[in-house]
């Protein structure tokens, strides 16, 4: 990987068609480097852990424009702090969590913005819905009136060929739609968050609205 962080977005976005969002994910980033990609036009920006962002974000008070994306997963007792801190929540990953989340937005008088976390293949290390748990769980989700549900997100299994990883991303965009099809009042399925640096180009053309990229922005992730 070549250049700094700003040439890489400008070659990002210049890649990425213009309705797909950059989220920039800045786990283990420092300060310095998210300035320097706000600068560079970003401001969307994901975190994968409440503590670590935290603590940037109080040191970027001044960037009073930044969206602020959680990707990672959320522990249930951490669920009202992440509605504090995040505009946006893309790891949604049960129907216990949503509930819990829906019950403090009410208390907090907030509506977040959430997507759906679904396994479209088996992965005992991640958290989601698999298809069918989703499909089932529907209709409670319609109940959660707090949650403004935007769409679904996935983080794929390491190691799958790269035709395998496409028909993945698109068996997720074919389940948005069937779900959209069912034409739920409350259940909005615009958004596809999938892709990564390993894979995000397949994301996109299989239909990705937003894909979350670090590595590829900052470089390696060494710690
Ligand atoms: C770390 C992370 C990313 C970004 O991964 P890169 O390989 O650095 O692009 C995207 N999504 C999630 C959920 C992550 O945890």
């Amino acid at each position: 990987m070549t250049g700094s962080i700003t040439q890489r977005i400008h070659q990002i976005q210049q890649q990425l068609p213009g309705d797909v969002r950059l989220i920039a994910v800045t786990k283990k980033v420092s300060v310095e480097a998210i300035r320097e990609a706000y600068a560079a036009g970003i401001r969307d920006f994901g975190e994968s852990k409440i503590q670590e962002a935290s603590f940037k974000q109080e040191q970027l008070q001044d960037l009073s424009d930044i969206c602020w994306h959680l990707i990672g997963h959320l522990q249930s007792n951490k669920a009202k702090k992440s509605l504090e801190q995040f505009q946006w929540i893309h790891s949604c990953d049960s129907l216990k969590l949503a509930q819990r989340l829906n019950r403090f937005a009410g208390e907090l008088s907030c509506y977040p913005k959430i997507c759906l976390q679904v396994k479209p293949l088996p992965d005992p290390d991640k958290s989601g819905w698999t298809i069918s748990e989703l499909l089932a769980d529907l209709p409670e989700l319609e109940q959660c009136q707090h949650l403004k549900i935007q769409g679904l997100m996935t983080i794929l299994p390491l190691e799958l060929s790269e035709s395998e990883v496409l028909a993945a991303f698109e068996s997720m965009r074919e389940l948005a739609e069937k779900i959209a099809q069912q034409n739920w009042s409350h259940l909005q399925m615009q958004e596809l968050s999938m892709g990564m640096s390993s894979d995000y180009q397949l994301a996109v053309q299989a239909g990705a609205t937003m894909v979350r990229l670090g590595q590829t922005i900052f470089g390696e992730r060494t710690t």
